[in-house]
Parts: structure tokens; sequence; C-alpha cells
């Protein structure tokens, strides 16, 4: 704690701290190097680093993972301690969701596409959620992972019609070496699920390697990655789709940014993996 006896040190001290930038990395925890590059990014760019770590039941519908996700709090700490984050956000369950609370926030549209419509309400709870911890941490810039490519896009529409005074960061990808997307559900994975989960990423390589050949035929190009799944009899399609990565619509050229995202099952595991052509 400081004492401060000068007038002119008080004020260049509150214009410090009110210039002072948060960042903050929102999280369900089960922490990997995945949620760990977007807290340094944040480290980065940010005086101060508020991650979250809060396993949202809205967002998952009854039929999820809900209650077996992993939850890893004191070993996730731990990281972040490492990471240098500088506060952590665990709050309760009932803290976020006082009973009898009936107020969500939903980006209409975007919220049906891709993972919305596979998991109907996930976005719902998604942009809940963070539209309540925004409002909490009242970050000015907060980070999130292009993992999850259809979030990013729905968050950064609910920043802009909501008029969140908040920069929305969105981090690359962080893979294993053989090429899997880092995820908190990866060790649901038996290791015959393990190898065939490396078919997303292959799917998506393949993609690329026609994209890169001169190949902007749409069909071609998704039912080429679907091969590639299906080469693997432990994985079955969710979606596949070559969408604008802003409004996750389907696209008929590649002429702009394309998202190129695919959904599938191994085992009972979701896993989701994209690349932007
Ligand atoms: P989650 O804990 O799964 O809700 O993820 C918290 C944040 O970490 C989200 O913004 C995710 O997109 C991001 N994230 C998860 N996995 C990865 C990854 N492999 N690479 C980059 N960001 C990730």
């Amino acid at each position: 704690m400081q004492i401060i006896r000068t007038a002119h040190e008080m004020r260049a001290i509150t214009r410090q701290i009110a210039a002072q930038t948060i960042g903050f990395v929102p999280t369900m925890g089960a922490l990997h190097e995945g949620h760990l590059s977007l807290v340094r990014t944040a480290k980065e760019k940010c005086d101060t680093v508020i991650v979250s770590i809060f396993v949202n039941p809205t967002q998952f519908s009854p039929n999820e993972d809900f209650t077996r996700y992993p939850r890893t709090f004191d070993q996730d700490c731990e990281l972040l301690k490492r990471a240098n984050a500088d506060f952590v956000f665990a709050p309760a369950t009932e803290e976020m969701y006082p009973s009898g609370a009936t107020t969500y926030v939903t980006v209409e549209g975007l919220s049906d596409r891709l993972d919305g419509k596979s998991r109907p309400g996930h976005f719902r709870g998604v942009t809940t959620i963070v539209s309540k911890l925004f409002h909490i941490v009242q970050p000015n810039i907060a980070f999130f992972g292009q993992k999850d490519a259809a979030q990013v896009a729905v968050i950064r529409k609910m920043v802009r019609d909501l008029n969140f005074p908040v920069e929305i960061v969105a981090c690359p990808i962080v893979r294993e070496k053989d090429g899997l997307a880092m995820s908190s559900r990866n060790v649901y994975l038996t290791p015959d699920e393990r190898k065939s989960a490396l078919a997303l990423s292959r799917s998506l390589q393949k993609i690329e390697t026609l994209f890169k050949n001169g190949n902007r035929n749409i069909e071609e190009l998704i039912s080429a990655g679907k091969q590639t799944l299906a080469e693997d009899s432990g994985v079955k399609l969710d979606y596949f789709s070559i969408v604008n990565p802003d409004t996750l619509e389907d696209i008929q050229n590649i002429d702009h940014p394309a998202l190129v995202a695919v959904a599938a099952y191994v085992g009972k595991t979701r896993l989701i993996d994209n690349i932007v052509l």
C-alpha cells in the first residue's frame, strides 16, 4: 500500500491507474498451452491480466458433458501463476446464476450456425456468460482462441450489437506436435481415439494443400476433407463447412478469407478444428 502526500503525485498515480489496460481471458479451466498462449498474449498487450475459470452450465445441453467436464483448479492456478496472470476469477455457479435468473443474451442468426446448429442453445449460454463476465471484469481487451472460430464470430457480433467497450483479440490455434488442436476434452480420448482424432487436422491440411495448388472449388474442397475424415472409421462427421468467418454463412466463392471448419465425434467426444484460407 502506498501513502500519498502531494496532490501532484496523487494525480499522477490516478492517471496511471486509469490508463492501465485490463486484459481478460475467459476459460472453463482444465488449462493447456492453448489457454496459456492467450494469457501470454494478454500479458504482452495489457498491464493487468484477469483469467476466469468457470464451467458454464448454460452452454451445455442436458445430454452433454457438463458434470464430467475436467476440473483441475489447483493445477490451473499453478499454470496461471507461472504465466504471470494477475488475477483468477473463479466464481461459484450461484454467484453467476442467482436462483431465479431468467435473462439471457442471444445473437440471432449467427448462434444457429456451425456449432450453434449442432448444439442448440450453446451460443446463448456463451453470450450470456461472456456478457456477465464483461460486466464484472470490465476489461479493455478480451482474448479468445481461434480454435473456437464460430464463438469468436458470435462474440464479436455481440460486442458490436450491444456496444460493449471491449476489444476482441483472436489468438491462433495451439496444436500438439502431431497437429491435434489442443482441447480440454482431449483427455477423454482413449489411445486409439487419440490416433483417430488426427483425422480432423489431416482433413484440413488436405484442403489447404489443394487450395495452395489452386483449387477454388468449394464442393471439391469439402468433399476432399470429408473423404479424409471417412478414411478413419473411428470418426463420425458432425459438419464440414466453408463459410464467411464473420457471418458463418456458406460461401460460393473463395474471394475473401474463408473459414474451413470441421466438427466430428471420436467415440463420444465431440472435437472441432478449423483453418482460414
Ligand atoms: P475453454 O476453456 O475451452 O472455454 O476455452 C477458453 C478459451 O481458450 C477460448 O477462447 C478457446 O477458444 C481458447 N482455446 C482453447 N483451446 C485452444 C487452442 N488449442 N488454441 C488456442 N486457443 C484455445
